[in-house]
């Protein structure tokens, strides 16, 4: 069964059309507005697994600060709600200088999510030692559940907790980690790379606004990728559906991730398996500074009640190299990667997953969601 069903039968892709028209004398404008995509498979034949992950929030924003212990210092560089992967270059590059700063060589990064892989890198690409201590390696951890696009302020903090600096940083973080991600497009295992995303109108919205006051900031980063443009309806890809479309820088988490642990393993850094019971095993560790890099785990280990989990659930379906777009309809969002099409219920708005801590399946939320999608048609 066919999820995303096309009308009439497609005698080429979309790239043979273009091409086509490349040989004659250019591609107009209007065709490369309305490509042809090849269908995606919605349903639950395609489906090889259903994952949750508990976004790591804190109303404030993330902690990216020094704490002293005694003759341990900690740097804490944790809490990037929905934004971990976006923001991590940035988060690590400011933890690496506070690291640096203190005059210390000799650093235990702990935790082998995304914010720990990237401080780690980055430490150790100044020289220093580092050692890596998690209780689950980057292919377990929560980080690998993640949607894996470009989303620097989704479900970052609230307007009404953050401190006056905070969008200003905010902004810094995602400007210097930006390039850092674009400058992976065209790796070996294409860790990242744009595709068109379609957001398509004539759901069920418009839906109501969130209750609490998260933070957009997306405007202030115009320009950084190329921009959007409207959707006709009579030029979509999508039957009768009208709406938005343009590129989104996609992460490729499967091989992102394995990069990361290359890399810092070719430059010298060491990884430990390790589950910390508690902070005082954390503060035992040989290294005179550890950076703190746990994610959700932070709440228990460092008492810090601030964070809330924010759940998300992921459907994962079979890899389609041959259809790579991105499509947000009815609340669903669903993305084409590499290492598999990952379809996910968003909500009606950012009140969607807060303060669910229940890290386990839930069938009907998948159902649901790859029943929205299959309510689309190619055109
Ligand atoms: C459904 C979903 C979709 C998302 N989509 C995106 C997206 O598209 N783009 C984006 O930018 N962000 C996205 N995010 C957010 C992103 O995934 C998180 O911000 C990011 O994963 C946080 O990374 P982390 O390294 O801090 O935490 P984690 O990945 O949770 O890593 C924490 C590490 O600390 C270790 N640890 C924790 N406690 C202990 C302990 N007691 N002892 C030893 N080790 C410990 C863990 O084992 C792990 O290695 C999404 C999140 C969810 C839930």
């Amino acid at each position: 069964m066919e999820a995303v069903g096309r009308r009439s039968f497609l005698a080429g892709s979309g790239a043979t059309l273009l091409a086509g028209c490349a040989a004659r004398g250019g591609a107009p404008l209007a065709a490369l507005r309305s490509p042809r995509l090849a269908p995606l498979h919605f349903d639950r034949e395609h489906l090889m697994r259903t994952t949750v992950c508990l976004r790591p929030f804190r109303p404030a924003g993330p902690r990216l600060e020094i704490e002293r212990f005694g003759e341990k210092t900690v740097i804490h560089n944790y809490g990037h709600g929905g934004s971990g992967w976006s923001l991590s270059w940035g988060c690590a590059a400011e933890a690496t200088a506070l690291a640096r700063s203190s005059g210390h060589d000799r650093f235990a990064v702990v935790g082998a999510g995304v914010i720990g892989m990237t401080t780690a890198l980055r430490l150790v690409e100044t020289g220093a030692q580092v050692t890596i201590y998690a209780e689950e390696f980057p292919a377990e951890t929560r980080s690998a559940r993640a949607t894996g696009v470009w989303s620097p302020s989704s479900r970052i903090a609230l307007g009404d907790a953050v401190a006056p600096d905070f969008v200003d940083r905010w902004e810094r973080w995602s400007r210097s980690a930006h390039p850092v991600h674009q400058g992976m497009i065209g790796l070996a295992g294409d860790p990242v790379e744009y595709v068109t995303q379609y957001n398509l109108g004539g759901g069920d919205g418009p839906y109501p606004a969130a209750s609490r006051d998260f933070l957009h900031l997306d405007r202030r980063l115009r320009g950084l990728n190329p921009p959007w443009q409207d959707l006709e309806a009579d030029q979509s890809p999508f039957l009768g559906r009208e709406g938005r479309f343009g590129p989104v820088l996609v992460f490729n988490v499967a091989s992102y991730a394995d990069r990361l642990s290359q890399l810092f393993l070719l430059r010298g850094g060491k990884m430990l398996r390790t589950a910390f019971p508690s902070r005082a095993e954390v503060l035992a560790l040989p290294e005179p500074l550890v950076v703190n890099c746990m994610g959700y785990g932070a709440r228990a280990i460092w008492g810090d009640e601030s964070i809330v989990p924010v759940r998300g659930q992921i459907g994962w379906l079979m890899p389609q190299p041959e259809a790579r777009y991105a499509i947000h309809y009815k609340g669903v969002n669903a993305v084409s990667r590499r290492d598999g099409v990952v379809v996910q219920y968003l909500g009606q708005n950012d009140d969607w997953g807060f303060g669910e801590d229940r890290e386990v399946v839930d069938h009907d939320e998948t159902d649901r969601a790859l029943a929205a999608m299959r309510e689309l048609v190619l055109a």
